[in-house]
């Protein structure tokens, strides 16, 4: 996630919920759209209150292959591992003729294998539209555990539910689940406190839709909650499939690359999207255009209000000077496709797999919003890491990697001169010792933790580089990326990861940065 505004005028406070307003009203005249159906939107019903149902009939090939979703000699990614978890989800999205609500009906399909060592006693799942930074309420079961009825008990309010096993998961045996789920969501999601899913200007904004598996912890489910204004989600690497229902007359961009599309005799379009291996999906739905550019193999395709059509242009030209920044400097990006999409107020930016959303176009801060949020398709989407409590491995790398951008671009002096900021705005603390390997919650408040997790980390990469040299840091960073790819990666790897590119001992270095802070040495 891009912070919104600087540094020293973040927002602490989150506010309270608006109520969802009620349906009906004037028709809204659809935007005109490039490329797209032309029907005019359907009626959409009501969504339906009757109990969820379970069934097994989603996708019965879960077995589709996945291979469209790389780029072609990247498939034999999809061989690392026989256990990938496998997600497919079916789902139905309606929007109110005046687009200031929308819900969503689907059926979740989950394969899960148990890689640990031990059994496993449920499953659990993570809601996350009920966390707060999602402007949506969610709900989701009965379900179907290898075709038994089981009825989830809630976790955490409703952030989270448990599916009690029959009889334990053993290790290596694969689950299969199914479960329904609904979602109701409204605008708007920008403003003074910004929400990760809801609608913006038209724009159904909506990712993690679907009930999602933590991770495994030291052999338990990582279900917590995510404190204000970090990141929420931590997730394995899964393989999706996606059948989505919408409205026709809007455009549909995803995570991942549509395979097949249909038009229904209701005005509503079926698009069916798979991915390469993925950790989440994000979709956005709204009256938006496109433009695309081709970057070797891979399509960087924006989507955005027309009026916001020169800046789409900037957004572009940015991505893909940082797209290939981070090739060179990292690894490869083994999807055919990434989507930019615009989400007027959805913070500065935030990132999924496969689809950032950026919310500045229009402004005059486009560029380093884009160039963060692409560099998170390195720094969390491929190389993941714990956004909970080592939020620093992949914001820090972001931040960075707004000075690699620069530099790549041939503006080294604003490359120099936002190193310069970052240190004013560090030495604008009181305290600004304080180490930049805490998490989410352990910082006083989110103007803390950005400042540490953001401003220093970004510092700490400058000065990681400073210590191995700059090719000794690329090589540091590719090693980095062969090892952690589609993985999770952690400070202590990472530490070891930089200490056997440079056959050095960087304790010193880790220990005043990263783990106890201290006074860092004052640099030019
Ligand atoms: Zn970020």
């Amino acid at each position: 996630m891009a912070r919104r505004v600087a540094i020293g005028l973040i927002v602490l406070s989150l506010c309270a919920c608006q109520v969802l307003q009620g349906l009906g009203g004037a028709r809204r005249t659809p935007r005109a759209t490039i490329g797209l159906p032309t029907a005019l939107p359907s009626a959409t019903p009501r969504p339906t209150r009757l109990p969820l149902e379970p069934t097994l009939t989603v996708q019965p090939d879960i077995d589709t292959p996945q291979v469209r979703g790389l780029r072609p000699e990247y498939a034999a990614d999809l061989l690392l591992t026989r256990d990938w978890t496998r997600y497919s989800l079916d789902i139905r999205v309606a929007l109110d003729p005046r687009m200031e609500q929308a819900t969503i009906d689907g059926q979740a399909r989950i394969r899960f294998t148990n890689p640990l060592a031990t059994p496993l006693r449920d499953i659990e799942l993570m809601l996350w539209p009920n966390d707060p930074q999602y402007r949506a309420e969610m709900r989701a079961g009965p379900a179907l555990v290898d075709g038994t009825f089981v009825d989830p008990v809630p976790l955490l309010g409703d952030l989270a539910l448990s599916l009690p096993l029959a009889k334990p998961l053993a290790p290596g045996a694969t689950v299969d689940i199914s479960l329904p789920f609904h979602i109701e969501t409204s605008g708007p999601i920008g403003g003074e406190v910004p929400q990760r899913f809801g609608i913006t200007e038209g724009i159904l904004v909506a990712p993690t839709f679907y009930p999602l598996l933590p991770r495994l912890i030291d052999g338990a489910w990582q279900v917590e909650p995510a404190p204000p204004g970090g990141d929420t989600t931590n997730s394995e690497t899964a393989l999706y499939d996606l059948a989505i229902r919408a409205p026709g007359d809007l455009a549909l961009a995803v995570s991942g690359i549509e395979v097949d599309r249909s038009e229904n005799p209701d005005g509503t379009q079926t698009v069916h999207v798979v991915t390469g291996p993925m950790r989440d999906v994000a979709f956005a739905l709204g009256p938006l255009e496109t433009a695309t550019v081709q970057v070797a193999q891979v399509e960087l395709r924006a989507w955005y209000l027309p009026e916001h059509a020169e800046s789409a242009q900037e957004m572009l030209e940015a991505a893909q000077v940082q797209y290939e920044a981070l090739t060179d400097r990292v690894g490869p990006y083994p999807y055919p496709q990434l989507d930019l999409v615009d989400a007027p107020g959805a913070f500065g930016g935030i990132e999924y797999p496969g689809l950032v959303f950026i919310g500045t176009l229009g402004g005059t801060n486009v560029i380093e919003p884009t160039v963060h949020e692409v560099a998170h398709q390195w720094f969390y989407g491929l190389i993941g890491d714990d956004q909970l409590h080592e939020p620093w491995l992949d914001e820090g790398a972001a931040t960075y990697a707004e000075v690699l951008y620069y530099e790549a671009a041939g503006r080294s002096g604003r490359a120099t001169g936002m190193l310069s900021d970052l240190r004013a705005w560090l030495r604008s603390h009181p305290d600004p010792t304080l180490p930049i390997g805490l998490g989410v919650g352990e910082y006083a408040d989110e103007r803390e933790y950005a400042l540490f997790v953001y401003v220093k980390g970004a510092l700490f990469f400058d000065a990681l580089r400073r210590e191995l040299g700059d090719a000794a840091f690329t090589e540091f960073l590719h090693l980095y990326y062969q090892t952690f790819r589609y993985r999770v990666a952690d400070g202590a790897a990472f530490q070891n990861l930089a200490q056997d590119t440079c056959g050095c001992d960087l304790t010193s270095l880790f220990d005043l940065w990263v783990w106890q802070g201290g006074q860092i040495p004052t640099l030019p």
